[in-house]
């Protein structure tokens, strides 16, 4: 259905696809899309190719929790209205750690999630205060990542149109902690991407997925797919292809995946680790230390953008900042 729709997207995107076969020729790709990028964007894009690594920001859901969230009995992504004084904190600790790249509080901001809470009518509200929340940082210019969780449910274009709109002021799009490639393919091509609509701006998309070990302890997605087949479906559109979070993933585990995606395409790759599995007390066991002492052979691999999952904190995101900068590839300081 996805393929015999695909003849029906814009002009744009054939452009994109042709270029995607080209991903060498990286001056040629950023001067065809400078036609529609809004100038965030085109620096976000131009870093990726840069040679010279984006420092991301650490977890949000684990940090609101921290300040007496509670997941399930409420819905996080609400708490950018009842509590924007939580969400702008978080995003300042990031920024003071050293991140240059700030993801909204917009994982399940979706009008199938939210409806379970009774709030599927505020979705452009809590968007909207979202992108504000990430944008508005006096002295720092971060970029702003829309963050777009899969939602429950069956794939529904009115849920991705609805997201799609919503984020349109974010710098680029981030797809993560997704299980299906062909899902994605889904909120991506079958919206007409790479444009939100005919006459707004390209918004670029990362595509990050999450893995496991089966029991017979093959790397996959929660809907079996190993790292190299999530990039057949996702190489056309996307602009960077990542692992975040997962169940037992640990850093070894993200470097085998980044070098069986790296062996297989030559997109930006990108990783967000969690710190491990909670406790009861909810704790998580990964240090900054610890998280940090594995970086350098993620780096090595090629990784273009680096942040934290879940239990992830702005001291994280510092072990990172001075590995990165110990390295000489540091974020530029403006
Ligand atoms: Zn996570």
């Amino acid at each position: 259905m996805v393929s015999t729709q695909r003849q029906q997207v814009p002009h744009l995107l054939a452009d994109v696809r042709m270029v995607s076969t080209q991903r060498q020729q990286v001056p040629h790709l950023l001067a065809l899309r400078a036609r529609v990028l809004q100038p965030t964007a085109m620096r976000l894009l131009e870093r990726l190719h840069s040679g010279r690594v984006i420092l991301m920001d650490g977890a949000m859901g684990t940090e609101l929790i921290c300040r007496g969230a509670r997941p399930g009995a409420e819905c996080l992504e609400l708490r950018n209205l009842t509590h924007p004084e939580d969400i702008w904190a978080i995003h300042q600790a990031y920024l003071e750690s050293g991140a240059e790249c700030l993801t909204t509080n917009t994982f399940q901001a979706n009008s199938c999630a939210l409806a379970r809470y009774g709030l599927h009518d505020r979705l452009d509200e809590i968007w909207q205060v979202a992108l504000h929340l990430a944008r508005e940082h006096a002295g720092y210019q971060p970029l702003v990542l829309a963050d777009v969780g899969p939602w429950p449910g069956p794939l529904d274009p009115d849920v991705d149109r609805a997201i799609l709109r919503a984020c349109r002021g974010a710098d680029a799009v981030l797809l993560e902690t997704w299980s299906d490639p062909r899902a994605a393919e889904f909120f991506a091509v079958m919206r007409g991407y790479p444009r939100i609509d005919a006459n707004g701006p390209y918004v670029p998309l990362l595509a990050s997925f999450t893995f496991r070990r089966s029991a017979g302890g093959r790397l996959e997605t929660f809907s079996g797919v190993e790292p190299e087949g999530c990039v057949e479906p996702i190489e056309p559109w996307a602009d960077a292809l990542g692992a975040n979070c997962g169940v037992d993933i640990d850093m070894d585990d993200l470097l085998e995946i980044v070098s069986r995606y790296r062996a297989v395409t030559d997109l930006p790759l990108f990783v967000r680790p969690n710190a491990g599995t909670p406790d009861a007390e909810g704790r998580y066991p990964r240090t900054p230390v610890a998280l940090a002492a594995k970086l350098p052979a993620l780096l090595d691999a090629g990784v273009a953008m680096v942040g934290g999952c879940c239990g992830t904190t702005p001291a994280h995101i510092a072990a990172f900042h001075e590995v990165i900068v110990a390295r000489q590839v540091a974020p530029p300081s403006g």
